[in-house]
């Protein structure tokens, strides 16, 4: 019996309606959704042309029966949606009927399907069946198109080059593969494998297959559930960044989405954390009841609708925040020399023995370090070109990392410490910063110290500004604060234009202690300013504010109180250059290790930086 059925008009139409096959990564996506929904274990991709001459996907899912064969080339037929309600409750991945005949209209399509030993082929040409037979084969569906846009010049035309079809193909295989690591992909482009995930359901060996070992390595478990939603995923340390936002991926309920807040709200877990410009790698996975999101949006069915959007947000920046503070966040200074290891040697993910991050807890034995360590290969700090193809090169890099897993081995678990076992850091210091003794200073600029586990340069104006940017977000946070009045009041003045929006937002800038009066044509004069302004910069400061408030499309008081606690943290931080004595050190380092986050200054760049004796040991080639 036939499972797949023509929707009626009243309900295909309320489908979000358009073209599915805008290039090769579109069929592609389109046709391992549907090897995903038919429940396959393994399913293989073969590419030639970037998939313009040719993409064939080998699946060993259930199949379709032979009556249903002709009803999956009909528009808006589908197994699976039946009524409207449906379309509420969507669990599968498709649901529209459309992808297989809008596929088969611009290309020539051979299919070759066996459900329950009852095979069948077929071949259209421009969506018109040529060829229709029993034949015999091995479970599953079995699809070659080939010629793709070969009857629609037009839009072969608007094809880009090779290296960027294969780029957004990589992107849509990759993001499939993470949202299904119970699925064992391998892509293979003009004989070339590119991919190939295990499939035994750790995400992080995906991860592993995808970014390479060494990120993986730098990346947390996140994982956190409210009334509505179940979270999990990775996320990359803040010193792994990316030039764009391509290396986010989330997931709803298995299925990849594009949701520009929710990416925000990744961000914001990383507020400060992240050099301006750049991005963390981080797999986000939701769990959702499917009722609070419509999938029906789009042709692409890319984008989402979701209910509770704020509610989801929140819980996503808390959980990422939530991750950081447990980690010590030192970046290591050291790049380990280019090795050229036997590609044999390379390839071995071992996910039991990752030290996530270094020795995490406050017991300096140097033995220990020494067995972390030991296979332990930072990343060189990356020189990233921002290229359209970012995603493509960095998934050719990762052609090295491609291998088979032995299935049998146990499930790696968490590869940072357990909860359980609470760090000595807890116990013995609230601060992720470990204590440190000054050895002293370089250029007025560099503070050197160090203590049992080595080395640690920091960047004493970073320092400055961290310890400053949370003091004065707390003061510019508080509504009420002490004023202290001026002999001469300040004035300032602005253009008519510029005045109108002043006088309009006043009230605003009340919020972060500026009290502005009229003062005659376009000028204002403050009488009084909070205590805590740095000091002699009253005058910057406060026009820097309303420079703020200015430059703002909608005036965001969030907004205009960070900004203000960046800039203040500027003015007020020492500058470079400046002579700090011994004592003068060690009150700045346990100044910044009482910071709530002591690794990077507000603009997200690194205040600390580590040389594990081990690894200077290594750099000395004491050890090798
Ligand atoms: P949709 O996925 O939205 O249902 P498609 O046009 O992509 O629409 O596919 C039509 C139907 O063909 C599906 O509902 C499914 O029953 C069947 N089908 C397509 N591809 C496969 C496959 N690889 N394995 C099993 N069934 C498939
Ligand atoms: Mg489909």
């Amino acid at each position: 019996m036939g499972k797949i059925i023509q929707l009626d008009d009243a309900l295909s139409n309320k489908i979000a309606a358009g073209e599915v096959v805008e290039r090769p990564a579109s069929v592609v996506k389109e046709l391992l959704e549907n090897a995903i929904d038919a429940g396959s274990s393994v399913v293989e991709i073969e590419l030639e042309e970037a998939g313009l001459a040719s993409i064939r996907i080998i699946d060993n899912g259930e199949g379709i029966s032979e009556d249903d064969v002709l009803n999956a080339f009909h528009r808006h037929a589908t197994s699976k949606i039946k009524n409207e309600s449906d379309l509420f409750r969507i669990r599968t991945l498709g649901f529209r009927g459309e992808a297989l005949p809008s596929i088969a209209s611009v290309s020539r399509l051979e299919m070759k399907t066996c459900h329950q030993d009852e095979g069948t082929r077929v071949i259209l040409e421009g969506g018109k069946v040529e060829v229709m037979e029993k034949s015999s084969g091995r479970k599953g569906t079995d699809i070659t198109v080939s010629d793709l846009f070969f009857n629609t010049p037009a839009r072969l035309k608007y094809m880009k080059t090779i290296h960027t079809e294969l780029g957004n193909i990589t992107d849509v295989v990759n993001r499939l593969a993470l949202a299904h690591p119970e699925v064992s992909f391998r892509l293979v482009h003009n004989e070339r494998q590119l991919l190939k995930t295990t499939g035994n359901g750790d995400v992080r060996q995906v991860l592993a297959a995808i970014y390479g070992i060494n990120i993986v390595k730098k990346m947390v478990p996140i994982k956190a559930e409210s009334l509505d939603f179940k979270i999990s995923g990775y996320a990359a340390l803040p010193e792994v960044t990316r030039a764009s936002r391509n290396y986010i991926s989330t997931m709803i309920n298995g299925r990849f989405i594009k949701n520009y807040p929710l990416v925000k709200a990744i961000q914001e877990g990383y507020h400060t954390l992240l050099p301006i410009g750049r991005y963390p790698i981080v797999l986000l996975n939701i769990e959702m009841d499917p009722l609070l999101v419509d999938v029906n949006v789009h042709p692409s069915k890319l984008e989402v609708r979701l209910s509770k959007e704020n509610e989801l947000n929140e819980l996503v920046s808390a959980t990422i925040k939530a991750a950081f503070k447990k980690e010590e966040l030192i970046p290591s200074g050291y790049i380990p020399p280019r090795k050229t290891k036997p590609r044999e040697e390379q390839t071995i993910l071992d996910l039991d023995h990752i030290p996530a991050v270094e020795a995490k807890t406050y017991d300096f034995q140097i033995e220990q370090t020494k067995i972390l360590d030991n296979d332990y290969q930072p990343e060189p700090p990356e020189i990233i070109q921002e290229t359209e193809a970012e995603n493509l090169s960095e998934h050719v890099d990762s052609i090295d990392d491609v291998h088979l897993f032995d299935l049998d081995e146990p499930r790696a678990e968490g590869i940072v410490q357990e909860e359980s076992a609470p760090s000595l850091a807890e116990t013995v210091a609230p601060s992720r910063v470990p204590p440190m003794y000054p050895i002293g200073q370089m250029h007025g600029t560099y503070i050197f110290a160090q203590n049992d586990r080595g080395l640690y340069i920091i960047d004493q104006h970073a320092a400055q500004e961290r310890i400053k940017y949370e003091y004065f977000k707390e003061k510019v946070g508080k509504v009420e604060s002490e004023l202290q009045e001026m002999l001469l009041p300040l004035t300032f003045e602005y253009s008519s234009d510029e005045a109108i929006k002043i006088n309009e937002y006043k009230h605003e800038l009340e919020k972060v202690g500026v009290f502005l009066e009229e003062f005659g044509h376009n000028s204002f004069i403050a009488r009084a300013h909070p205590q805590w302004f740095p000091k002699g910069d009253e005058q910057e400061t406060i026009e820097e504010m309303i420079e703020q408030l200015l430059s703002m499309k909608r005036v965001d008081v969030k907004l205009l109180r960070e900004e203000a606690a960046i800039m203040m943290s500027c003015k007020g931080s020492i500058k470079a250059n400046r002579h700090l004595r011994n004592d003068e050190i060690q009150a700045l380092l346990d100044e910044l290790r009482q910071t709530n986050d002591p690794f990077t200054c507000p603009h997200g760049r690194p205040i600390i930086i580590h040389y594990s004796i081990y690894e200077m040991e290594k750099m000395f080639k004491r050890v090798m």
